[in-house]
């Protein structure tokens, strides 16, 4: 048991800060926002702020669900701020940030599970950075899809909800989601606006078989989903659902051969993979199909 709990050599990562990183972090300091960056110590940081993609977190860091996986608090959110969308978009332009991923919490103790407020940050980030790519990771605001619609009509450049694992794991995994109502998610955003990319991700190593990744793939597919990204789970804390399988970069490597000869636009599939990993190249790729 032991050994296969031992972190391998391919997940450790290297610091290397460089100046751009330094530059946003200085800015960050003092602000009242939240970025999953570094709430998350997301292993990725140094890249994706040199790259200036940064995640912001709205609505709120108190969840009304509590997924086996995830190290965020669960309770009774209190937190609605009308004048957050606006900071958010000051945020962006202060850090120079060219793709701005926005996501948030689940809210199921609104009517509207925060689609409104998620609608208004992309006004907000557009109308100060017109330059600056917009992809929204929404929760599943209930299977609301009145909701769903009013975060569309501002036409965010990726529209992104995860499907988190393969069906079967799906109860296991995820609190309150369901496998189904998110791919009724994606399809009904296609529906609503077919040419803004849509996009999910998978984390590996729940339980889940080789087989079923790809059927997950294919089920993506099935709603004309664009692009993928897949990446280890690693457990946050002992509490926290254990890991099951360790991937290899090889196996990796694979999986998003077999994601691209399925027909998504952009697979991003590796150990350290995140769902706003690289994702300034995914905006290119999906308008460029
Ligand atoms: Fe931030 Fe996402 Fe990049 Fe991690 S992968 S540093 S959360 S933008
Ligand atoms: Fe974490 Fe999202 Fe699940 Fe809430 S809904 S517990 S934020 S993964």
């Amino acid at each position: 048991k032991e050994e296969r709990q031992r972190k391998p050599e391919w997940l450790k990562i290297n610091l290397n800060t460089n100046e751009n990183y330094r530059e946003l972090k200085k800015m960050m300091r003092g602000k009242t926002l939240h970025t999953v960056c570094e709430e998350a110590r997301c292993p990725n940081i140094y890249e994706c702020w040199a790259n200036r993609t940064a995640t912001f977190m709205i609505l709120g860091d108190i969840c009304t669900r509590a997924c086996r996986f995830c190290a965020v608090k669960t309770g009774l959110p209190t937190e609605l701020d009308w004048k957050e969308p606006e900071r958010v978009a000051e945020a962006v332009e202060q850090m120079g940030v060219k793709h701005a991923v926005v996501t948030s919490v689940a809210r199921d103790d609104l009517k509207d599970g925060g689609a409104a407020i998620f609608a208004e940050t992309i006004k907000a980030i557009r109308k100060r950075n017109p330059f600056t790519n917009v992809e929204v990771l929404i929760p599943d605001f209930g299977g609301n899809w009145e909701a769903l619609k009013v975060v569309m009509d501002q036409r965010p450049d990726i529209l992104n909800h995860n499907l988190e694992t393969v069906r079967r794991r799906s109860d296991r995994v995820r609190s309150k989601a369901k496998y189904d109502r998110s791919l009724e998610l994606l399809k009904q955003a296609k529906q609503m606006q077919p040419d803004i990319p849509t996009k999910s991700s998978i984390m590996v190593g729940v339980g889940e078989e080789w087989d079923e990744i790809l059927e997950t793939m294919d089920d993506l597919r099935s709603v004309d989903c664009n692009i993928m990204t897949i990446g280890q789970y690693l457990q946050p804390t002992r509490k926290h659902l254990r890991i099951e399988k360790y991937y290899t970069p090889e196996e990796f490597a694979q999986l998003k051969e077999e994601g691209l000869k399925r027909g998504f636009d952009h697979v991003e599939s590796g150990p350290l993979v995140r769902s706003s990993y690289h994702a300034h190249e995914q905006v290119k790729s999906a308008q460029s199909s």
